[in-house]
């Protein structure tokens, strides 16, 4: 990695306390875990939660757990519970266990029994707008439901007949029987079942009541002996109800949550709500969409998994609402693949060259990586013919710095000779078609006295040259915060999101592996597309901050 990593933030404090008073007698006991609901994909916010929950097993050789939140009943899950898992795998960690919150249902239920036998829970058969009216406001208490005091053996009776079947959706909840009045509306008698007739993708049709997300929550941490539950500041309001299922079910060794700030990042949407609409809209063409902020997403983007490493050290773990810039996770994707992609050379917007005093072939021998030997070299051929970038060329120009091709004048290209620009050729409209240049002699990777190369800039022969297609990405919003716009998300998506070109490329680029990055010379990284037959390459990142320039 580029930099000195410091895996310090509060929660690894929270930990080195915890084992420095005795809590925990060893960091092999640091056990912590991912609850992701499958319902979607994740998105560079989990990374962040991933990063930080494997991350400290990883550190204290401890333990986490890959749990699947799936309290919530719904059909097409598999799919999302295969994505995740890939990721999470993708991202470099591995779980000690995969575990299902619909594994546990019946120790939920049997949790739920024990409060009813304590007085702890009761049925309520009010509807959801009675409950609505009964629960208060954040200013006003809330009163005592009518159900409250039934006995202990109608409780019973009733959840048993509440799991068999007998009534409708709606028509009846389980409740927490705390206190009505407390400032916490989460204390509020909260409920801890409620009935759905709905078929579960684990649990097909076991189960008509499902648990609440809190009970669950919290029970699921217990029985697999989750030590810290890492989760974001939305659930600080609830670790008082996570404490009370904890304190009133008779749990051993006690979890305990700490909450930590989610990951904002501008440009991009972290909330698989709207992600999922982005899908479904045909905004994007799928999860994976290399704009999509998720991590299937930048992964077939060839963002490597390094670079989301990276990004989660330095953005950090705190308790701060934040919002970080896009130019962050692209610094990051940089700082890795300036060391480690090789370079190759790929034309975007080719215009032909043609050399007046040379007809060879040669095949050139060029170093992958400019400080990296060990990367190795490869063979360019140059011969006649070639390709530079139409932006590399111009007729005339004042602008001191253009460091590229101007007509009379010398420009190098990479690896190869000095070349001088003669003439050219024009089409009926006036646009240049082809360069007519000459090779100054012995220019082979040495200069020559008395002539001064402008600059350099690369090429692709042209016989050799493959074709490419070439995704040029941009980011998929036009405003930091596409959800705080008025509106919907989709008036902000950004029309030039993504911008084609049909490249002409180095012809070992056609064996390029998938998914890993290069940098195209002068032009930034891209990476080949995973899904596609055909040579397609998508742009990872661009060499340098150009947005809004
Ligand atoms: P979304 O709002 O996108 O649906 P979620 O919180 O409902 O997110 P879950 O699948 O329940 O998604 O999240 C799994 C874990 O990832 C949780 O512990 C959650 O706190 C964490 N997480 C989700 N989004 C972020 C984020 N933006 N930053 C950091 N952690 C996140
Ligand atoms: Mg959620």
């Amino acid at each position: 990695m580029s930099e000195e990593v410091i895996r310090t933030n509060f929660i690894r404090q929270i930990i080195d306390n915890d084992l420095s008073t005795g809590k925990y007698k060893s960091p092999s006991e640091v056990h912590t875990r991912f609850p992701p609901e499958p319902n979607g994909y994740l998105h560079i916010g989990h990374a962040k939660s991933i990063c930080l929950n494997f991350g400290i097993a990883q550190d204290y050789q401890g333990q986490c757990n890959l749990r699947f939140d799936d309290t919530n009943p719904c059909k097409e899950e598999q799919e999302f519970v295969s994505a995740i898992k890939a990721d999470v795998e993708w991202l470099g960690f591995q779980w000690h266990a995969e575990c299902y919150a619909s594994d546990y249902f019946q120790r939920f239920y049997d949790k739920a029994i024990l409060l009813i036998k304590k007085g702890l829970a009761y049925v309520d058969d009010s509807s959801a707008e009675e409950l609505r009216a009964m629960r208060g406001t954040l200013t006003e208490p809330g009163q005592n439901s009518p159900y409250r005091e039934r006995s202990i053996e109608e409780n019973l009776d009733l959840l048993e007949r509440m799991k068999k079947g007998e009534f409708p959706d709606g028509s009846k909840i389980l409740r927490a029987k705390i206190d009505m009045a407390s400032p916490n509306m989460n204390l509020r008698d909260p409920a801890l079942y409620r009935i759905r007739h709905v078929e579960h993708h684990q649990t097909g049709t076991d189960w008509c009541i499902y648990p609440m997300y809190d009970f669950a929550h919290a029970l699921g941490d217990a029985f697999e002996g989750i030590t810290h539950s890492i989760c974001t500041l939305e659930f600080e309001d609830h670790r008082p109800l996570y404490d009370w299922c904890i304190d009133n079910c008779e749990i051993e060794k006690k979890p305990h949550q700490y909450e930590f700030s989610r990951l904002s990042l501008q440009y991009a949407i972290t909330s698989k709500r709207k992600l999922t609409q982005l899908v479904t809209s045909g905004t994007v063409t799928g999860w994976d969409d290399p704009r999509m902020p998720t991590i299937s997403g930048l992964r077939r983007r060839g963002c490597p998994p390094e670079a989301l490493h990276l990004f989660c050290e330095r953005i950090g773990v705190t308790k701060s609402e934040n919002s970080i810039e896009m130019e962050q996770l692209e610094q990051c994707m940089r700082d890795i693949l300036d060391d480690k992609a090789e370079r190759r050379m790929a034309v975007l917007d080719p215009i032909l060259v043609t050399l007046t005093n040379f007809d060879e072939h040669l095949d050139l021998e060029l170093p992958n990586h400019p400080k990296n030997e060990a990367l190795g070299k490869r063979i360019t051929p140059f011969s006649q013919t070639l390709y530079i970038d139409q932006a590399d060329f111009v007729l005339s120009t004042e602008d001191k710095k253009f460091k590229r091709l101007i007509l009379g004048d010398y420009v190098r290209l990479r690896g190869a000779y000095i070349i001088k620009a003669t003439d050219y050729k024009a089409d009926a409209d006036g646009n240049i078609i082809e360069v007519i240049a000459e090779i100054v002699p012995d220019t082979l990777g040495k200069n020559a006295e008395g002539i001064k190369a402008r600059g350099v800039i690369h090429w692709v022969s042209a016989k050799d040259a493959v074709d490419a297609q070439v995704n040029c990405y941009e980011r998929l919003f036009t405003v930091p915060h596409p959800d705080r716009e008025e509106g919907e998300i989709f008036d902000y998506v950004n029309p030039n999101s993504l911008i084609i070109k049909n490249a002409k490329v180095e012809p070992v680029l056609k064996d390029a592996p998938l998914e890993i990055a290069y940098q195209f010379e002068r032009e930034g990284y891209f990476a080949r597309d995973r899904k596609e037959d055909s040579l397609v390459f998508n742009r990872v990142v661009t060499l340098k901050d150009s947005f809004g320039k």
